[in-house]
């Protein structure tokens, strides 16, 4: 029997959780500092009790940058198998969680398939499912059939929730007379909106937050405070509206505190690349340091078609600054629900992304992997290259289809006979360098 509700609490009462001591194994990290964070808020272990087969991950600005894969099915793209073989190939490819974004058909079954087979965490967004889950128009659901999806998730094992409990009937007005460029872009932010201005009441992830930590408590369910006004374009970034809602997730942070529930606080959306470090600066500050989870942020409004780029450049000055935690883009970010492909080039995207920030963040052995492939640079041992680079498949595909003349097969067609590398290593050993 445990002696404690979530890891906070378990954190908090002096207590090293099975999760705790893998975590701080895998961090390189002694597990009473683990903890210490963990009891703080500034790391969260996302681990429901329910799912079992979960091998799992810390996430916090101390730990190694984690990234999230977003997959789920839609009206248009709706079969469930080749989204579960996108969720093993996203695992496979080094994704620490998955968020299941599912619009269509019985969402319930997958969602207790990626409890019941995927090792990584699983997130949601409950507000989405609402919809689908009763079949009914968003304007005759109740706050209460809101709040019983939320426990129908956590039920379900889902090890994270992003909840848009920051705005309130004040944002309606705000968004209204402050007249932004994209409104409001968050799916689940628009929803909540919409809900609000076709009912008159209150946002129910607000009003009845008191219920809901209850229930996330229950099963360890972390909140991820979703920010509904995170700007759409880069008009719209740091204004008013987005600030006054991460002050309202500052201080909804502080009470799932008091009840013991692990908190993500989300974050921008579309940021000019001067506003990146002080946007993580002031979301450590109000929300008292809680993992930030940025997505994005997408660094220009203009590359369509490529904003896995965009978005991995904002989203290694964000996790050099402070961000915990990578949701990946894709390029058909803005035009379609990406393919595999889509989801290949966007994993490799937020690795990358990642990766240059635990590099530069200092994170403990972060940057062995690249003194290796230096190494092996150096050596011209491309199997050792492949075998320390983070997308071997692409990088082995592009050298066999330009292999260097046979003479020259250490080097590679770049530079071929001029190959700096070789024609160093021969000078230096006292070699004679045969360019011609
Ligand atoms: S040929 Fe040029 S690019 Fe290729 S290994 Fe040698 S120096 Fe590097």
């Amino acid at each position: 029997m445990m002696n404690y509700t979530t890891q906070m609490d378990a954190a908090r009462k002096g207590i090293l959780t099975p999760q705790m001591e893998t975590v701080a194994k895998k961090e390189n990290m002694p597990v009473d500092k683990l903890r210490g964070l963990v009891a703080e808020g500034k790391a969260v272990i996302c681990a429901n009790k329910n799912h079992k087969c979960l091998d799992p991950e810390g996430i916090g600005s101390m730990l190694r940058t984690k990234i999230n894969v977003n997959l789920g099915v839609s009206r248009d793209c709706k079969d469930y198998d080749i989204e579960m073989q996108k969720v093993m190939k996203a695992v496979d490819m080094g994704a620490e969680a998955i968020m299941d974004l599912s619009s269509h058909g019985n969402t319930q079954p997958f969602r207790q398939r990626l409890t019941s087979e995927c090792p990584v965490m699983i997130g949601t967004v409950p507000v989405y499912d609402s919809v689908i889950h009763y079949q009914r128009d968003l304007s005759t659901l109740t706050a209460k059939d809101f709040i019983d999806v939320i426990r129908l998730h956590a039920e379900d094992g889902v090890d994270f929730v992003t909840l848009h409990c920051g705005i309130t009937r004040k944002t309606i007005d705000q968004i209204r007379t402050h007249k932004r460029k994209t409104n409001i872009v968050s799916r689940g932010g628009s929803l909540v909106f919409a809900w609000m201005s076709m009912t008159g009441e209150e946002n129910p992830f607000y009003e009845y937050y008191d219920e809901i930590l209850d229930i996330c408590e229950k099963y360890d369910v972390t909140i991820s405070l979703g920010d509904a006004c995170r700007p759409g374009c880069l008009a719209d970034a740091t204004d008013v509206c987005q600030i006054e809602e991460l002050v309202r997730l500052g201080e909804l942070t502080k009470r799932a505190w008091d009840h013991n529930v692990q908190v993500m606080v989300e974050g921008p959306g579309h940021v000019p690349l001067d506003q990146i470090a002080a946007n993580m600066k002031i979301q450590q500050t109000i929300c008292m340091g809680a993992p930030f989870y940025v997505l994005g942020p997408l660094v220009t409004d203009i590359a369509m078609g490529h904003d896995h780029i965009t978005a991995a450049i904002g989203g290694a000055v964000a996790a050099m600054n402070g961000a915990a935690f990578l949701c990946y883009v894709t390029p058909a970010e803005h035009l379609a629900l990406p393919d595999v492909d889509d989801v290949r080039e966007g994993i490799i995207a937020s690795k990358i992304a990642a990766h240059s920030a635990d590099i530069a963040k200092g994170i403990q052995g972060a940057r062995d992997i690249d003194d290796r492939m230096s190494d092996a640079r150096r050596n011209l041992d491309w199997d050792e290259q492949f075998r320390c680079a983070l997308d071997p498949e692409k990088a082995k595909a592009i050298r066999d289809s330009r292999s260097p003349e046979e003479d020259h097969s250490d080097t590679c067609s770049m530079c071929g006979k001029f190959c700096a590398v070789r024609s160093m290593n021969k000078a230096l050993s006292g070699e004679y360098i045969d360019i011609l």
